[in-house]
């Protein structure tokens, strides 16, 4: 096996996203090939270095507009499921409640959601 193949593969390594025979050949190749096992204890530091970095959860705006998005891309392949829409549209206004900027995002949705329905229903 070479190296190029180990070292582009060391991440998902890292990760845990290879197959068990990829793992396995990964394995074998790390047993014999110094230059790949220092490539190895790098992406390992890297990774520890991330995950010690504080995540931040993502704001109620992003959010709502990623759903949004969301929606809107899962209208375009599912035509049928518009029920979708409005179901996630009541658990936003329950997660968040009438609250500033929440709120705003709330009225967008709404008026988006109401815009699907009677795109839906023409
Ligand atoms: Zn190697």
């Amino acid at each position: 096996m070479k190296c190029d193949w180990v070292q582009d593969n060391i991440v998902f390594y890292v990760y845990n996203e290879l197959e068990d025979d990829a793992r396995y050949e990964v394995e074998q190749h790390l047993a014999r090939c110094p230059a790949c096992t220092a490539e190895l204890k790098a992406a390992r530091k890297f990774h520890a270095t991330l995950s010690q970095a504080p995540v931040t959860e993502p704001s109620p705006n992003l959010l709502a507009a990623s759903r949004m998005a969301f929606a809107g891309s899962a209208r375009d392949h599912h035509p049928g499921r518009i029920l979708a829409a409005s179901d996630f549209r009541s658990r936003q206004l329950a997660a968040t409640g009438p609250h500033g900027p929440a709120m705003v995002a709330v009225i967008f949705i709404v008026g988006f959601g109401g815009g699907i329905a009677a795109t839906y229903n023409s």
